[in-house]
């Protein structure tokens, strides 16, 4: 399946490359099988490189960032996955309220540079446990606040490996989507704009935001966060729950009792498990209610 040397020239663009390397490391629902390749790339030529490389050698290739809303297959992945994560994470400042960041750096991380330089405008993202690339494809958001309000720019690789650099409002920033999905673009990271504000202020916000989220979500559980988007006029976890639904489990696979809008892993859930229950769900939901719940967490096929 693979070219006899593509092994060797992966190890030559980057050091860091697993092989035969369970997913289920990878991501936050300690879900999927074994990928053939995964590299952990630490600049933007490896980044290059390797798409190339995959593109003439005909492999199969998918970024992931922290795999906070991603569910991999148990098959595992045929290809090569690209880990655009710590590697590739540093901060640059521009002026006082803006800078640029790596695709691969955590929102906890940004959260923390805006503390520490008395920058107003991140706390609602700061608890979201993914990657400013993640962010930015997901249009993440929470508490009134989403990554769209503080991007101004983004950086991109083209599909054709072409480096562009796309304003916020041609991203098409919309509920749980943008520009990047849609192009399937690759996101280098990001210009991003806050406003000066009082480090105690923020202080407090930031802890009220994440002590919000440990009071409401199912923290201790392996997930993917919110199992679906929320369908205009109404919240998936109450449809969830006035179907009778919380709790309900396959498997390893469980809507949580403390969330319905979270499926958890409860114990060595498998992927097949999960994609169950969210089937089950979305058909008791519609027959009660008419709603159609749409899927928020990305499956790796
Ligand atoms: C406990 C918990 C709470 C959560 N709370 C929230 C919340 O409040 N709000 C919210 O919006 N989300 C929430 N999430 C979901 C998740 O954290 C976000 O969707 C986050 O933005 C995903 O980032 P990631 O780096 O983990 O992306 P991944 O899960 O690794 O990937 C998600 C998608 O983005 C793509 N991708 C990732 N990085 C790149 C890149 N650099 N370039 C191109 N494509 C890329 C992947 O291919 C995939 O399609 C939560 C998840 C958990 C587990």
């Amino acid at each position: 399946m693979y070219n006899n040397d593509f092994k060797n020239k992966l190890l030559n663009i980057c050091d860091n490359v697993k092989f035969d390397e369970p997913m289920h490391k990878h991501t936050t629902f300690r879900i999927g099988g074994n990928a053939d390749f995964y590299v952990s790339v630490s600049s933007e030529k490896e980044i290059t490189e390797v798409i190339k490389l995959c593109k003439l050698e005909n492999v199969r290739f998918y970024i992931i960032g922290n795999g906070s809303n991603l569910l991999v297959k148990d098959e595992g992945f045929r290809g090569v996955i690209i880990e655009i994560g710590n590697g590739y994470a540093d901060i640059e400042e521009i002026d006082d309220e803006t800078f640029a960041a790596k695709g691969g750096i955590l929102l906890s991380r940004i959260a923390a540079y805006a503390l520490e330089h008395e920058l107003s405008g991140f706390e609602p993202l700061s608890g979201i446990p993914g990657t400013l690339g993640g962010a930015v494809v997901m249009n993440a958001g929470a508490y009134g606040g989403e990554i769209k309000d503080v991007v101004t720019e983004v950086y991109v690789l083209d599909c054709d490996g072409n480096k562009k650099t796309i304003s916020n409002k041609d991203m098409e920033f919309g509920y749980r989507t943008s520009l990047a999905t849609k192009e399937s673009l690759i996101i280098l990271g990001a210009k991003i704009k806050l406003k000066k504000g009082n480090r105690d202020e923020i202080k407090v916000l930031m802890s009220d935001f994440n002590g919000r989220r440990r009071d409401k979500q199912p923290l201790e559980f392996p997930s993917a966060g919110s199992t679906f988007k929320r369908p205009e006029g109404y919240f998936a976890g109450k449809l969830i729950e006035d179907s009778n639904l919380k709790g309900y489990t396959v498997g390893g696979a469980q809507v949580s009792e403390k969330h319905s809008g979270f499926v958890i892993n409860i114990g060595n859930a498998t992927c097949e498990d999960v994609l169950k229950l969210i089937s089950d769900v979305q058909k008791k939901v519609y027959e009660d209610s008419g709603v159609e719940l749409e899927r928020e967490v990305k499956i790796l096929e």
